[in-house]
């Protein structure tokens, strides 16, 4: 064939193709990767596909290439030898993007929540966080597919699965995730999601309140235990002795378990071996701060979700600023919703580098937060000596301060909790594990609190 193929038979052809694609991708992959592609030649042999960034067409080229090829033989008569990748902006650009496949899937979903929503305090579960809307990447494959494959097959493959990894990467989404997919699946399974914190305050008031049976009944007759962030049963022996017993009844019955955690259990300190070995009996998959394609396509997913249009400079722009934390990337597409809602005007990269201007600064001043020069910041800023905040005085006024440098201390200077606790005059770890972990949680909710963090780093 020496003749270009007219357009509308391409079009055909490409719909046909991507109708079997989105058979095989998650929703998210298929929004991230294909939307807004399109073919843009057919001849001698050779097709020409136009992607609407230049990340799709090296995504594509790597992982998609052998597929497409398959289906261009089941859907095209002639051979096709090579299909070339190129970044090309979609001159019809509704062509695939309005298509009914993709809005009966949002309907499917809009359909169901209400439902699901209803449930939520029964079981802990969250429908938001789906696999479907999950995007792997380098740094989450590992425990995405493992997570896959429990919520496929639970209590049969990996049990428990224990996933870890740093703050805001995940991993309370795919716990959920299993969670949700189950739910739906085996509608009859019992399912409990519960945090780490809620099962010791649970456990602890069952013994104020003489309830301690129930407390057994409720945690040890579930199909499938969802354990969000273990690490803070460390050093709690009580809780540990009941949580050894549930994970026993559970296990010895075939019922999944799932926990997630900061860090691998062989650095889970105080914790007692027998629940260290079970905890390594399953599978454990970590999760890493994914890699600039990754972030890629999770913002543009965000993005599109929530009804927030970039163009592919901007995308990069914000994927390159922020690097290590999800839910920090997600702040910042809250922010630039606000924005375009407010101005009523479409967002470009100049204005998007005037409202993240302040992060800018945070981040390129990471390279130079030490943990000394965190010190002499908090200090200045707070007004007070470096013994004060460096001395055992439990005074309110060096608390804060002492609970933000150790904060700092974990997120910025990446210190373990045990090398803050010596930078700290030989403080106890857990203790600074709890300062940490109250300070990430309360960063939420209180706008003071946020400031001075935020105030601090940038004048480092
Ligand atoms: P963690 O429990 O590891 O601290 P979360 O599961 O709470 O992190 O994730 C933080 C936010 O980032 C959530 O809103 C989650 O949906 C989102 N997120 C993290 N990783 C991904 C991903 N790969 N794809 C889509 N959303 C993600
Ligand atoms: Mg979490």
């Amino acid at each position: 064939m020496t003749n270009p193929v007219d357009q509308s038979q391409l079009q055909q052809l490409w719909r046909s193709i991507l109708g079997e694609i989105e058979l095989i991708t998650t929703k998210a992959e298929f929004n991230t990767w294909f939307q807004g592609s399109h073919i843009l030649e057919l001849k001698e042999k050779q097709i020409t596909i136009g992607t609407p960034n230049g990340f799709a067409k090296i995504w594509l080229q790597q992982k998609f290439t052998d597929t497409i090829k398959k289906l261009l033989k089941k859907y095209w008569p002639e051979e096709i030898e090579k299909i070339i990748f190129t970044y090309s902006k979609n001159k019809n650009e509704n062509n695939y993007n309005n298509s009914n496949t993709i809005s009966l899937r949002k309907t499917e979903i809009s359909n169901h929540s209400p439902q699901q929503q209803a449930t939520i305090p029964e079981f802990g579960l969250n429908p938001r966080y789906t696999f479907e809307n999950f995007v792997v990447g380098q740094g989450n494959e590992l425990a995405f597919a493992a997570a896959k494959a429990v919520a496929d097959s639970p209590g049969l493959i990996y049990n428990p699965l224990f996933i870890y990894g740093g703050v805001g990467l995940g991993k309370t989404h795919l716990m959920q995730a299993v969670g949700n997919q189950i739910k739906a699946m085996l509608p009859q399974k019992k399912i409990l999601y519960i945090s780490t914190e809620k099962f010791i305050n649970d456990f602890i008031y069952s013994i104020k309140q003489n309830s301690v049976n129930e407390f057994k009944r409720k945690y040890r007759t579930v199909d499938v235990l969802l354990v969000d962030d273990i690490q803070f049963i460390s050093g709690k022996e009580s809780t540990q002795e009941e949580f050894f017993h549930t994970f026993n009844e559970l296990y010895q019955n075939n019922k999944q378990i799932v926990l997630t955690s900061d860090r691998p259990p062989k650095e889970l300190e105080s914790l007692e071996n027998r629940l260290l070995s079970r905890f390594e009996w399953g599978m454990i998959a970590d999760i890493r701060t994914p890699d600039l394609e990754t972030r890629i396509a999770i913002l543009q997913n965000k993005a599109q979700d929530k009804g927030i249009i970039l163009d592919s400079d901007s995308v990069v722009y914000i994927a390159k600023m922020v690097q290590n934390n999800i839910r920090e990337l997600e702040g910042f597409l809250n922010k630039l919703l606000a924005y375009q809602q407010i101005n009523n005007t479409p967002l470009t990269l100049e204005n998007i580098r005037v409202i993240m201007g302040n992060n800018i600064k945070v981040n390129q001043a990471k390279k130079n937060l030490t943990p000394q020069n965190l010190l002499n910041n908090v200090c200045k800023y707070f007004n007070i000596s470096a013994d004060e905040i460096l001395s055992k005085t439990r005074t309110k006024h060096l608390v804060y301060p002492r609970q933000i440098l150790c904060y700092l201390l974990k997120n910025e200077a990446n210190y373990s909790y045990p090398a803050i606790g010596k930078f700290l005059n030989g403080r106890d770890h857990t203790t600074i594990l709890h300062a940490v972990a109250k300070l990430e949680k309360e960063i939420h909710h209180n706008e003071q609190l946020r400031q001075d963090i935020e105030t601090i780093k940038k004048s480092s």
